[in-house]
């Protein structure tokens, strides 16, 4: 059997008080294993495992309720990375669609150049070989 969709307990769970903001087809909430403080997921209410299975008004709500986060967060953090792993390929360990907002503070590494591009470190850093 298959384990049941942590996302989608708390998308269904509307008093709960993860849920940090919310618009018609997407919630959003703190991730319960923060990689810094504030690290918060976007996520539709509907279940689906790759962006692609959105409708495309599906997507523009996720997408605006991350603008709105950025837009709108009271203590905003100097800089975010904002990513999806769009698959189990990419990194993706729990399949329903989600966005993660990630607050980015001076310090936090030792050299943030190329942030997402780490994923494939071979080919990360453009910047060194070039004069
Ligand atoms: P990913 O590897 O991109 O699929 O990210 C999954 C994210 O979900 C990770 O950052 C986890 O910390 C987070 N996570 C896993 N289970 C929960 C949960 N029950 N509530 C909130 N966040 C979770
Ligand atoms: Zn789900």
């Amino acid at each position: 059997m298959e384990k049941p969709c942590p996302f989608c307990a708390i998308v269904a769970d509307s008093s709960s008080r993860e849920i940090v903001a919310a618009n018609d087809s997407a919630v959003a909430f703190r991730d319960a294993f923060p990689v810094s403080r504030g690290h918060t997921l976007v996520v539709p209410r509907v279940h689906a495992a790759l962006l692609s299975e959105l409708s495309k008004e599906q997507s523009r709500d996720l997408f605006d309720l991350v603008y709105d986060l950025c837009a709108g967060e009271l203590y905003a953090p100097p800089a975010r990375t904002i990513g999806v792993n769009d698959g189990p390929l990419a990194g993706q360990t729990v399949a329903h669609v989600h966005v993660h907002l990630i607050p980015r503070r001076l310090g936090d590494v030792a050299d943030p150049r190329g942030g997402v591009r780490w994923v494939l470190p071979e080919q990360a850093d453009y910047w060194s070989a070039r004069p």
